[in-house]
């Protein structure tokens, strides 16, 4: 597995590879739902870049961005073992080379529940992802439904703006409770744990949003919000100091 940790490194090894390239663009401390998106461009592509990247541009709680959980090494490991051809781990100056950089925009889905409680998210989030897509140069991108808003938005910015990137989106991975697997997680202690693994259980077994979310709220969760589009449930609550997400079908 090649470590790449500049642009420049990524598009000199980029323009010597050929066949179907899959990408899955990360914020590391991996965990089994990065290793599905892995598991699936391994399956669809020839050849499979993550990158790992903890973009500053989508947070606006800088709490969250310092405490943002890092395990590089283990990080590395897992790529390793998984079958990863190429990590591209860049520093924050590699991506961001200009005092006032472009940032992309977008107001029909961006404004709406993680849009509208972290203003500015999702500019970031796009903005960093054209970035990648540029160096990575995809034929396929992994995307989880655990942030369905995303995956919708990225899907919107490859038709927008004529990219040739099929957006793969890959179902959530939970644990035996039901618990999706975050990062953030690891920021939690093991009654947090058993709390958190309300979360899908509530959404669920509800009639209305506004009843889950009273129902989170006597649980000990601070909610963000609870809405029902696109045929989901959508939920952000905080568990302490920790921000959590998740969506159900209904
Ligand atoms: P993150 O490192 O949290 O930015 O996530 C990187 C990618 O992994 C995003 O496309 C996420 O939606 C996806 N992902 C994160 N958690 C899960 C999960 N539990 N199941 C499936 N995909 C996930």
């Amino acid at each position: 597995m090649v470590v790449l940790r500049t642009p420049e490194e990524m598009k000199i090894w980029r323009s010597q590879i050929e066949g179907t390239v899959g990408f899955v663009p990360t914020m590391g401390a991996l965990h089994t739902g990065h290793e599905t998106l892995i598991q699936a461009s391994k399956e669809q592509c020839q050849h499979t870049i993550l990158s790992i990247f903890v973009n500053p541009l989508q947070f606006n709680n800088s709490s969250d961005f310092l405490n943002y959980p890092k395990t590089m090494d283990q990080d590395l490991r897992i790529a390793e073992s998984r079958g990863v051809d190429a990590v591209f781990i860049p520093e924050k100056n590699q991506m961001y080379r200009s005092e006032d950089p472009v940032i992309l925009s977008e107001r029909e889905l961006s404004e709406k529940m993680e849009g509208k409680y972290r203003p500015g998210h999702f500019n970031g989030v796009l903005t960093v992802v054209l970035k990648l897509f540029n160096l990575a140069k995809p034929t396929k991108a992994y995307f989880g439904k655990k942030d369905y808003q995303q995956y919708l938005l990225i899907q919107k910015l490859c038709e927008d703006l004529f990219l040739n990137i099929d957006v793969v989106g890959i179902e959530t991975v939970r644990d035996e409770k039901g618990l999706a697997l975050s990062s953030r997680n690891l920021r939690l202690n093991s009654k947090e744990i058993e709390i958190a693994q309300n979360i899908n259980v509530v959404l669920k077994a509800v009639k209305s949003s506004a009843e889950a979310t009273q129902q989170l709220e006597n649980l000990g969760f601070k909610v963000d919000y609870v809405e029902d589009h696109w045929g989901r449930r959508f939920v952000a609550a905080f568990l302490g100091e920790v921000r959590l997400i998740d969506n159900v079908r209904l």
